[in-house]
């Protein structure tokens, strides 16, 4: 089967049969990783070998600090906000989709958050560069975006143009192509496309920006400066997710790094994107310029036809085709795990379905 779900965990086979193999007996320790103390030299060199992984395969400068952190992407909607707004507790929010305006809505909660929303003007302007209309505030303590739109299935490559520092949330596209770390103030990604199992929270924040933070009452498991000064164990991390999140960046060096995931992502979404545009049958709104390499949101000529679609696809052994309830149709996830041969198979079956039912 290959299965094109949008999380909780899309890991490789290959990992999912190293860790099988391990799961019980962890390098000859009689017990399965996950029962080893997180503070115990087995789990300490697991965690430093994760993140010394990671910090190769992005390039990661020596002043970002690498946080291993809980409660996923919504979690950093507030941990955002209550760490990085200073006396003045400004920042704008660039809103692109669901996410973005999501994250915006729970900082709104903290301070003086400005909606920049660029929903319906995403064909004309095709970046996350603000239309001329708008200043960004040179006051603000940052200014946050969304580069891959998880639900809308856009994604922006560039980066807006401000001197404030960029805080994103990679959540959906983290690792599936190099970025230069340094242009940005802070990273953050829920695990559970690109990275290992949902709970498990990335943070990659620039080392001046950990004390920024003008409300001292942050909570203990949210605040950066605590997480990084206790090396992400203040409190009991979600282990076996760093464990798991340790194997796949093991695998994406075996792949050949970033550069390589890149030009595997395109050709599996650039081949899926010319089928369903020249199909009659099945359509792809987002404009060509900012179509998400990760996620492919299609509609079929006929809506009546889509829950006959998503049975017929699990009968093929294509998983999770639905496409989410914002948006309808159907929607391919096909992160860094998913293989070349899954999108053949999943175009292979869009080509059976149209012509039984076209
Ligand atoms: N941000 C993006 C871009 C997402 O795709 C998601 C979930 O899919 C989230 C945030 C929310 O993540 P979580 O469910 O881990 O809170």
């Amino acid at each position: 089967t290959y299965n094109f779900c949008a999380g909780p965990a899309m890991l490789p086979a290959e990992v999912m049969q190293q860790a099988q193999a391990e799961f019980i007996n962890w390098q000859q320790h009689g017990c399965s990783v996950m029962e080893l103390s997180h503070r115990s030299k087995a789990f300490m060199a697991v965690a430093e070998q994760a993140e010394q992984d990671l910090r190769d395969l992005l390039c990661i400068p020596d002043h970002y600090k690498v946080l291993f952190m809980h409660g996923g992407g919504r979690g950093q909607f507030s941990a955002v906000p209550l760490n990085l707004l200073s006396q003045t507790g400004e920042a704008d929010y660039l809103v692109s989709g669901s996410w973005s305006q999501a994250a915006a809505e729970e900082a709104a909660k903290f301070g003086r958050i400005r909606s920049l929303d660029i929903r319906q003007r995403v064909g004309e302007l095709r970046s996350l560069q603000h239309p001329s209309e708008w200043a960004l505030n040179p006051k603000a303590d940052y200014v946050h975006f969304c580069p891959n739109e998880t639900v809308d299935g856009l994604e922006f490559t560039d980066l807006p143009d401000t001197e404030v520092p960029l805080v994103a949330d990679l959540s959906s596209t983290i690792l599936s192509r190099p970025i230069d770390v340094s242009r940005f103030g802070l990273i953050y990604a829920g695990a559970q496309k690109n990275i290992g199992p949902s709970g498990l929270t990335l943070v990659i924040v620039r080392e001046d920006l950990l004390e920024r933070a003008a409300n001292k009452a942050i909570p203990a498991i949210m605040d950066y400066a605590l997480t990084a000064k206790n090396d992400s164990m203040f409190n009991t991390p979600p282990t076996f997710a760093w464990y798991l999140a340790g194997l796949v960046f093991q695998w994406l060096k075996q792949q050949g790094g970033l550069d390589a995931m890149a030009k595997h992502n395109q050709t599996k979404a650039e081949r899926l994107y010319q089928y369903i545009d020249r199909s009659a049958f099945y359509r792809n709104d987002v404009d060509p310029a900012v179509r998400s390499w990760m996620n492919v949101p299609f509609m079929l000529a006929d809506d009546a036809l889509n829950d006959r679609f998503v049975k017929e696809a699990e009968v093929a052994g294509l998983l999770a085709l639905k496409g989410h309830r914002l948006v309808g149709g159907m929607r391919a996830s096909i992160y860094n795990a998913m293989p070349l041969a899954g999108v053949d198979a999943l175009i292979a079956f869009m080509q059976d379905f149209e012509r039984s039912h076209g």
